[in-house]
């Protein structure tokens, strides 16, 4: 049966406040025209809005208290691991669609690797290991589409290649980013970073365009994620604008190529400019919630090639493809050796180049005398709780709330000190801001600085200050994203802003397709936005929820791993 088809089009950080006079001036042409024959208004993200956590939303309908991402890294006994689909509970949207004979392709999105097979096709979005060659489902797809495109990657890599040397795919690592006070230097050229995104957009709607013949989709959801990267690393607003003219652009092809098709636009996140960052580790050090001890120097098989790269590239000036071997054969060979062997050799090379070892500051936390710690910069605070944590040693009940209060209470005092205002517009306590299966995960503190001007630092190095300027980071993430619902079945309601929730994006796809809602689902079908007409026709109905499609069963390997730990922290997001 032919379906209509929906495309949903995600710009990842996207934001009225940044494309409203880009709208204005006439630059995004397509987003207009979808505007005034459909609806606008503001998408709310979830809490913290940041991607693993809204996009885990938006592809389960679940609340993060369900899903059970909060953050970039996720508890694991205990301890972390990076958080994927592995880690994502709840079922994807695809799967309730599928089961009606909707087919659906995935392009790009988020937490959807390791992938899942599905009526339809899959493109992992991050995080993916660098080294991975299973992102795509099917698994030859990957390779149909480099016979015809060319070597594909999930990520630009944030310093460009020169055109004159080869671009290896673990070679370079951006270390300046966890680095307070230094200014972030794009060691490559701005310019050619932005023209690397441009090129990978243009690219990745070609591919779009075929696979949705190929695969006969009837929904496509594809991320677009040149803005996130920019607002976070362009030093000026213009590169920012460029990333959405060529957004505009791409979206235009989809208009041009289906012009009876349902169109969401979206976000997982707004934006906002930034002008410094908050230390926030450095401060729970100066209040005594957490304490600094000696440095341990068991570095993890993991982080050999992270703390290598540091050395050989940091410390010693040495680069190319002489230090790419030696690191691979020094790491190689330290990697057999067992870590208590090796302790003394970190020890001396610490004591040459501390620098190399500076961001192991969770290593550097004096644990039986800590009380509050971050692992980090999005809001988390974890209290170091006897029998949950590795080290913990704060006694559940009294205790627990006595120190929970009394950092909350003194971190309300923090003002940001470009306003004036207190730095955090609210400071959650888990229970306030998660319901469901996995809120026993949550941080037991959520900080919300995303209305501040200030970012927030998990800073390692004790350092006279707490705010530092951001003199490179142009923006961060805000809670209101935004949407357009344009198409033959939304309602035309072009003036006015109305706002919905990330959560209702799923409950409404579902119901474009006549589909029931899944009696857990957490958002509400956006009736009001929809035809008068279709909604006549098409009752919303409910169903129980399907438990078949939670997550793929798979571990990651040491070398896994060790990637997406070095690909997060080149993104800041550890
Ligand atoms: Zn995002």
């Amino acid at each position: 049966m032919a379906h209509r088809k929906t495309f949903i089009l995600s710009i990842d950080s996207g934001c009225w406040d940044y494309l409203d006079p880009l709208l204005a001036q006439g630059r995004m042409p397509n987003l207009e025209r979808l505007i005034q024959q459909g609806s606008r208004g503001v998408l709310e993200s979830t809490i913290p809005p940041i991607t693993p956590v809204a996009f885990a939303s938006f592809i389960t309908g679940l609340n993060p208290g369900k899903h059970g991402i909060f953050d970039w890294a996720v508890r694991r006994g205990r301890g972390f691991q990076s958080a994927s689909a592995v880690s994502r509970r709840g079922t994807p949207f695809w799967h309730y669609l599928n089961a009606q004979g909707v087919r659906v392709g995935l392009l790009n999105i988020p937490m959807t690797y390791p992938p899942q097979p599905l009526d339809g096709f899959l493109i992992a979005g991050i995080v993916v290991p660098r080294s991975a060659r299973d992102f795509t489902y099917p698994r030859p797809l990957l390779e149909a589409i480099e016979q015809r495109h060319g070597p594909y990657e999930v990520e630009v890599s944030r310093r460009p290649a020169p055109p004159d040397q080869c671009a290896c795919p673990d070679g370079d690592l951006d270390l300046d980013v966890e680095d307070p006070v230094r200014p972030v230097a794009h060691g490559g050229d701005p310019e050619a970073y932005l023209q690397a995104w441009l090129e990978q957009e243009r690219r990745q709607t070609d591919i779009a365009l075929e696979l949705i013949d190929e695969y006969r989709v009837d929904v496509l959801a594809f991320n677009y994620v040149s803005l996130d990267r920019l607002n976070h690393f362009a030093s000026c607003f213009e590169h920012v604008e460029r990333a959405l003219e060529n957004v505009d652009a791409q979206i235009g092809r989809f208009m041009e190529r289906f012009p009876e098709a349902n169109y969401i636009v979206m976000s997982d996140h707004g934006s906002r400019r930034i002008q410094g960052a908050f230390l926030l580790g450095k401060w729970l050090a100066e209040h005594g919630y957490l304490r600094y001890g000696e440095q341990n120097l068991r570095i993890p098989r993991h982080e050999v090639n992270f703390v290598l790269t540091r050395l050989f590239q940091e410390h010693y000036g040495w680069r190319g493809v002489g230090e790419r071997i030696a690191r691979r054969l020094v790491g190689g060979l330290l990697r057999i050796f067992p870590p208590a062997l090796l302790e003394p050799l970190w020890k001396r090379l610490a004591a040459q180049a501390p620098g190399a070892f500076a961001y192991r500051f969770t290593s550097r936390v004096d644990w039986p005398r800590t009380q509050v710690y971050a692992r980090s910069p999005n809001g988390p605070l974890f209290i170091n709780l006897r029998g949950r944590d590795e080290h913990g040693w704060v006694r559940p009940g009294r205790q627990y709330e006595a120190i929970r209060e009394a950092v909350i209470a003194d971190l309300r005092r923090v003002r940001d000190p470009f306003t004036g205002e207190p730095l955090f517009q609210r400071i959650y306590r888990r229970e306030e801001l998660y319901q469901g299966e996995a809120a026993a995960e949550a941080p037991d503190i959520i900080l919300d600085p995303y209305g501040s001007s200030c970012d927030l630092i998990v800073d390692n190095s004790p350092q006279a200050f707490h705010f530092v300027n951001r003199l490179t980071r142009f923006g961060d993430h805000s809670h209101e994203g935004l949407f357009v619902l344009s198409g033959p079945d939304f309602a035309r309601l072009p003036d006015g802003e109305h706002r919905a929730s990330i959560l209702d994006i799923p409950a409404t796809l579902l119901h474009l397709y006549n589909v029931p809602i899944p009696e857990n689902f957490d958002g509400r079908v956006l009736t009001d936005l929809l035809a008068a007409d279709f909604l006549r026709r098409h009752p919303v109905r409910t169903q129980a929820a399907d438990g078949d499609g939670a997550g793929p069963q798979r571990e990651y390997s040491d070398e896994e791993m060790a990637q997406l730990t070095e690909h997060l922290r080149e993104l800041g997001y550890l």
